[in-house]
């Protein structure tokens, strides 16, 4: 068996460690590219959203690498990604990239039962036992989330750095030590260090930086190329931001607190029904940003997202009610770059200058009623 699975976020950065750990072969396909776009584009429905335009073309590249077995996630929701799979298969069958498909699909949909029997087929080539094998699982856990609490931690440092760009290095020092390492234990050593590093960077608690929230489509979310790399672009700009929808958000939704519905999505009065995707999450994001005091919110996601369509008119209603400042960034096939960085530059300024009028007023406001204590001291 020679395992593929398209490109999403690190996924195959710690599908190698984990695959490798067990002795099992995985074929990663080129990074995403404009041109693996369009070939995408070429063999997929006109109206289909970008995700699957990249999935398609990554399997077409990996299959001519050698690959013979898909592993492909899936929600079974009302969203397209849930039927990905059968799409793709058929539109690679018929142009005779023949592969076996195994869909990992929510245990909440198809039974912890049929999960584990496909688990169990994707490693059914190693010769490491159960508790070998449930070790390296919990390994990589570990590993997904505690790359995941690196780049948190940079992403909110990096307003406050002295020397720009010392979070950013060590991320992507980060992520080209795990590229090459040789175990999980390696690789853990590996973010353990980082986050030392990390905790070491000169930082001036001084500064006010803004603080943002990212938030969107799963797959613009989790893949660089779908959201043309934003978060590079925030990261040079020194603004702090969150982004929580991650691979480990999603596995952990999805495989290991499926049943686990947050409150918060619960009592969601400005979307109270399931659309699909991960719409509903969204909203929750923006209310928790009303009311966390965030600077604002950028939403991203790619033309023809049907969820965040709907999730993007809700925020137009939001951003009356509850004066939030949102950003809509919806990437389409276009390649160029300086048309989203614009926008993007021009809301962080925006939100920047609003900041500081909004601390100049406190100050003076603080002053006006600190001179009023004075003049009632005894003796003025
Ligand atoms: S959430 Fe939107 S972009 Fe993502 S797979 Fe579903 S419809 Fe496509």
């Amino acid at each position: 068996m020679k395992l593929t699975f398209p490109h999403i976020g690190d996924a195959h950065l710690v599908g190698r460690i984990f695959f490798s750990e067990l002795g099992i072969e995985i074929v990663t396909p080129p990074y995403n590219t404009i041109s693996k776009l369009e070939k995408g584009s070429g063999v997929s429905p006109d109206e289909i959203c970008i995700p699957f335009k990249l999935m398609v073309a990554n399997l077409m590249e990996a299959h001519a690498m050698g690959a013979d077995t898909v592993a492909m996630p899936a929600t079974m929701g009302p969203c397209r990604l849930g039927e990905y799979g059968e799409l793709l298969k058929s539109i690679l069958d018929k142009r005779g990239y023949k592969f076996h498909w195994i869909l990992l699909d929510s245990s909440k949909a198809i039974g912890v039962r049929e999960l584990l029997r496909r688990l169990s087929y994707l490693v059914s080539d190693s010769n490491k036992g159960l508790p070998e094998i449930l070790l390296a699982l919990n390994g990589t856990y570990r590993l997904i989330k505690g790359l995941e609490k690196l780049e948190q931690k940079a992403h909110l440092l990096v307003g406050y750095e002295e020397d720009r760009g010392a979070c950013k290095k060590i991320i992507t020092h980060c992520r080209r030590e795990l590229s090459e390492a040789g175990s999980i234990h390696e690789a853990l050593r590996s973010i353990r260090q980082h986050h030392k590093r990390l905790a070491q960077i000169n930082v001036n608690r001084d500064k006010n930086p803004l603080h943002l929230l990212m938030t969107g489509e799963i797959y613009s979310m989790i893949e660089p190329f779908a959201n043309h790399h934003m978060e590079e672009v925030l990261m040079d700009m020194g603004v702090s931001f969150e982004k929580r929808v991650t691979l480990g958000w999603w596995i952990d939704r999805t495989i290991v607190h499926p049943f686990q519905l947050k409150k918060q999505l619960l009592g969601n009065r400005y979307l109270p029904y399931e659309i699909g995707g991960y719409a509903k999450d969204t909203i929750a994001e923006g209310i928790l940003c009303s009311r966390k005091g965030y600077d604002g919110v950028i939403q991203v996601f790619p033309v023809g997202c049907m969820p965040e369509i709907v999730a993007k008119a809700v925020f137009g209603k939001m951003m009356k009610e509850k004066k939030l400042s949102v950003l809509t960034v919806i990437y389409d096939e276009m390649g160029g770059e300086a048309g989203y960085i614009t926008r993007i530059e021009a809301f962080v300024d925006m939100l920047s200058r609003r900041k500081r009028i909004e601390e100049k007023q406190k100050y003076d406001a603080t002053m006006k009623k600190n001179r009023g204590k004075i003049n009632v001291l005894p003796g003025h």
